[in-house]
Order: C-alpha cells, then sequence, then structure tokens
C-alpha cells in the first residue's frame, strides 16, 4: 500500500474523539478475537475513550452479541453496538411500514429486529407485503427460499407491491480460517431470479441499509453526540463497505489488515483509499 501512511491505535485515540470500529475481521471472528482487540477494548473501557461497533450483521440484537463478545473476553455493552439490523427501525418508519406483514429469512433476533421496527413477523406460507433478508443462517435454506420465491412471484404476477429490505450488504465474511457466504449473496439469488422473470422491472432489488450506506454513520454520530463529524474515524477491514461508508459520509477511515481486504495498495482505486492504515490494534504496538 504505497502512499498511505501508517498509523498506530494511540495516535488515532489522541487524534479522535470516538473511535468507530468494524467488528468481523477487525475486532472478532466468528471463532474468538482478533490479536491485540481485547487489549484495546479494555484500554478503551478504562480510559472511558466513547467507541462504538458499527457492524453489518443482523442476526443478533446487540444484547445478544455482546454476551457472544463477552463469551471471547471482549467487554462491550450493548448500547454501543451498533448493527445494520437496528437500521430496520428508522426505515420502516420512514417508508410508513409498521404494521406490514413481514416474512424475515434469518435468525431469531432478526425476527426480533423486524419486529421492534414494527413489523408483523409471519411464516413463508403466510401472505406477506414485505420481506426482510436478516441472515443467511437461521432457517432451511432451500425450502424457505423456495417458498417465498413463489409467494413473491404470485404477488408480483398480480401487481402486489412488495417491500424488499435487506439490512446486511456484505456478500461475503472471515470464517475461520476462510470465507463464509453473507446474507447478501441470498439477496442475489432473488435477484437474479427476479430479473430472469421480470425483465422490464429493474426496480425489483432489496434495499440495503447498512455500510457502506450512511445511516449507520449517522447513527453513530448521534449516539455519540459530537458536534463534528471530523471527530469520528471508521476503523475496518473492507473497502466496499468500511472505507467506502467512511468516504462517502465525510469521515477519515483506517484499513487494518487482519481481514477481508486483499490490501494490495496498486489494487485500491483512488476513490476507496482510507486515510491509513495500521498493522495492530494493541495499544503501545
Ligand atoms: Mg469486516
Amino acid at each position: 500500500m504505497n502512499n498511505i501512511p501508517d498509523i498506530n491505535i494511540d495516535q488515532l485515540i489522541e487524534r479522535y474523539s470516538v473511535l468507530l470500529f468494524d467488528s468481523y475481521g477487525v475486532l472478532a471472528g466468528s471463532t474468538g478475537t482478533f490479536p491485540g482487540a481485547v487489549e484495546l477494548i479494555n484500554h478503551l473501557n478504562r480510559i472511558q475513550k466513547p467507541y462504538f461497533i458499527l457492524t453489518n450483521d443482523a442476526s443478533a440484537l446487540p444484547g445478544t452479541r455482546s454476551d457472544k463478545y463477552a463469551a471471547f473476553g471482549l467487554t462491550v455493552s450493548p448500547d454501543k453496538i451498533i448493527t445494520s439490523g437496528s437500521l430496520l427501525k428508522g426505515y420502516f418508519r420512514v417508508k410508513g411500514l409498521q404494521g406490514s406483514r413481514c416474512v424475515v429469512l434469518g435468525t431469531e433476533d432478526s425476527a426480533r429486529y423486524a419486529e421492534e421496527a414494527g413489523a408483523v413477523v409471519v411464516g413463508p406460507q403466510d401472505e406477506f407485503d414485505t420481506v426482510v433478508i436478516g441472515d443467511q443462517s437461521g432457517f432451511p435454506f432451500v425450502e424457505t427460499v423456495d417458498a417465498v420465491m413463489t409467494a413473491l412471484f404470485r404477488r408480483l404476477d398480480r401487481h402486489e407491491h412488495t417491500n424488499l429490505v435487506m439490512p446486511n450488504p456484505d456478500l461475503i465474511y472471515p470464517e475461520g480460517d476462510g470465507f463464509g457466504m453473507a446474507s447478501a449473496s441470498v439477496g442475489l439469488i432473488f435477484e437474479a431470479a427476479l430479473n430472469l422473470r421480470y425483465p422490464d422491472r429493474p426496480d425489483l432489488c432489496f434495499t440495503r441499509l447498512g455500510k457502506p450506506h450512511s445511516a449507520i454513520f449517522e447513527e453513530a454520530h448521534r449516539r455519540a453526540g459530537t458536534p463534528s463529524i471530523r471527530d469520528l474515524v471508521m476503523i475496518g477491514d473492507q473497502l466496499e463497505t468500511d472505507i467506502r461508508g467512511a468516504i462517502d459520509f465525510g469521515i477519515d477511515s483506517v484499513l487494518v489488515d487482519t481481514g477481508i481486504t486483499n490490501a494490495d495498495a496498486r489494487n485500491i482505486p483512488d476513490g476507496l483509499r482510507p486515510t491509513y492504515r495500521m498493522h495492530s490494534l494493541a495499544p503501545g504496538t
């Protein structure tokens, strides 16, 4: 990564009022924490440095995620965890979707996010007017996709409007020492099928809510209570979500090389250049 200056975590703590961290690929993976993450979070908690975790995950409520972190030795209170699932609430409010019959592909917590947004959650065999893809896990995959796709096609054939919402725009995520399919890959299956059956309906795609879109950054700024967004810095491992989101929102960004990005600087397009790169999370390194 030529010409992208290095920074360390102590400098970031000094330079910015509020640190925003991605979760997967930065602090933790599915099986445990990344090197330095526990020391860092302990340090931030001890000095009472404001920070938030901005995650595109919509499979776990903040409380559930906090408990999972605790099992890894990370002490993060639920109010510091901002998930893409929690953005459903604002989306449903703005779009007037409260009370809509909603089928949710995902975990029990994914369905809870929809309920908290005001949806009436129904099963794939029931009548629905909103489809939420909350996660790629937690349901019988092929059977559910088949049932929802069939019902969706029938609705569209009857010219009935259907809302399509996907909190998590991620296609893949780090899984163990490899990669896993994330929820937007499920969305692509639907979108490819919709495009095949309704080629003159380019509008038939899922609204994506999480990073790189601004709503999650706006929520962090609101919770931080800082006057200027320039007080915030985003620390992430993905160019297309963390870094693009930070750039579009107008804040500085830090790319860590622990996660998903194949971070050869020569491959980073000019429009996606992070402000800094960082090699270790651990304070004092
Ligand atoms: Mg990540």
